[in-house]
């Protein structure tokens, strides 16, 4: 089922999802159940799976040069997502990307989520190769995700690549990303709000934000999104700080403000254990007042870690 469709169909009630990343290379599928088997009692209508792009890592070889090798950590994305719906029951919602990808390539991987019954696809541009400064479009591929939702948008129509007459048309959800506090590359929000509406205006059928620490940014962010037009949900997304590192690192990678309260709260913490208390604590009061607000949904970036999900699910759902 489609994730608009689990919306309209809760009238109102606010639904609880959450993102998990495949494992890393080598690990076993088990460590995603053991993350999602704990959350099934908050009777998700939808999981969303992380893509990882390739990265370059170097390798020695025997004459002591150092070899550049791609190499994608966290591979199993669709696989994933087949085994959730088969284990579950419960929709997945795989993310597609356009760096690393062909046109061809994404068309074939659409058609293979089509065959698999997958609904729902989240579109988005992806980021730059760890190594490299900034994002490099495959040749053959797409720039911006913009891009990417109009080939998805094409098969929805029964439109190939290659293909002269119309032929079997996918059905999918389309949902793409949104930033409370602008994509870090946009010049101003109101240029990155433009091309949020041209997605939207494309055939985007909802929104999931990027994280943010401070319901006030989510809020007029939805207000300036429906003042310029764009009138899907827009799903608010949540990550509970487990640690005192997060304090500078989920600024840094996600390029998101932490508010003051928040901040000295963790400065005042000893360890990594007193920080997730304050963690989870800020992300049960910001889950709140979302519910209390009507948000469509709350969607919990878990890192592929049950307990502190667990813990704020269970004062809310
Ligand atoms: P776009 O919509 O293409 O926007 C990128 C930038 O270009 C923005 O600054 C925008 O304002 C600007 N722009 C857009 N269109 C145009 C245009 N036509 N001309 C000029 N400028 C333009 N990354 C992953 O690799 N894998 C994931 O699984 C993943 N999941 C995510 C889930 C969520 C909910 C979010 C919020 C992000 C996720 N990301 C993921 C990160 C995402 O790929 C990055 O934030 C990326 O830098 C931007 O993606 P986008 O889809 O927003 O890009």
């Amino acid at each position: 089922m489609k994730v608009t469709e689990h919306i309209k169909k809760a009238k109102g009630k606010t639904l609880f999802s959450f993102e998990i990343l495949p494992p890393v290379k080598g690990e076993s599928v088990q460590n995603i159940f053991d993350a999602i088997d704990p959350l099934m009692e908050f009777k998700p209508p939808f999981i969303d799976v992380t893509y990882h792009r390739e990265e370059y890592v170097y390798k020695k070889r025997e004459n002591g040069l150092l070899e550049k090798v791609s190499t994608r950590k966290r591979p199993g994305t669709v696989g994933i997502c087949a085994a959730i719906i088969n284990k579950y029951g419960v929709d997945a919602v795989p993310h597609i990307i356009c760096g690393g990808f062909s046109k061809e390539e994404t068309e074939n991987a659409l058609i293979d989520l089509d065959f698999l019954g997958i609904d729902n696809v989240l579109v988005l541009r992806g980021d730059a190769i760890r190594s490299e400064g900034r994002f490099e479009a495959d040749p053959q591929g797409h720039s911006y995700a913009s891009e990417l939702l109009g080939q998805v948008l094409d098969l929805n129509n029964g439109e190939y690549l290659h293909e002269e007459v119309k032929r079997n048309k996918t059905n999918f959800c389309i949902g793409v990303a949104g930033y409370p506090e602008k994509h870090f590359e946009a010049p101003s929000l109101k240029s990155d709000l433009k091309y949020l509406k041209m997605k939207v205006d494309m055939g985007a059928d909802y929104i999931v934000t990027q994280m943010f620490f401070d319901n006030q940014k989510y809020f007029d962010f939805v207000d300036k999104c429906r003042a310029n037009g764009i009138d899907v949900p827009i799903i608010p997304g949540l990550k509970p700080i487990t640690t005192l590192k997060q304090m500078n690192v989920l600024p840094s990678i996600f390029h998101v403000d932490l508010p003051d309260d928040l901040v000295d709260a963790l400065e005042g913490c000893k360890d990594n254990k007193a920080a997730r208390e304050v963690g989870v604590e800020w992300a049960i009061q910001q889950s709140k007042e979302l519910k209390e607000a009507g948000v469509p949904c709350l969607h919990y970036y878990t890192m592929s870690k049950s307990s502190v999900t667990k813990r704020i699910a269970e004062t809310l759902f």
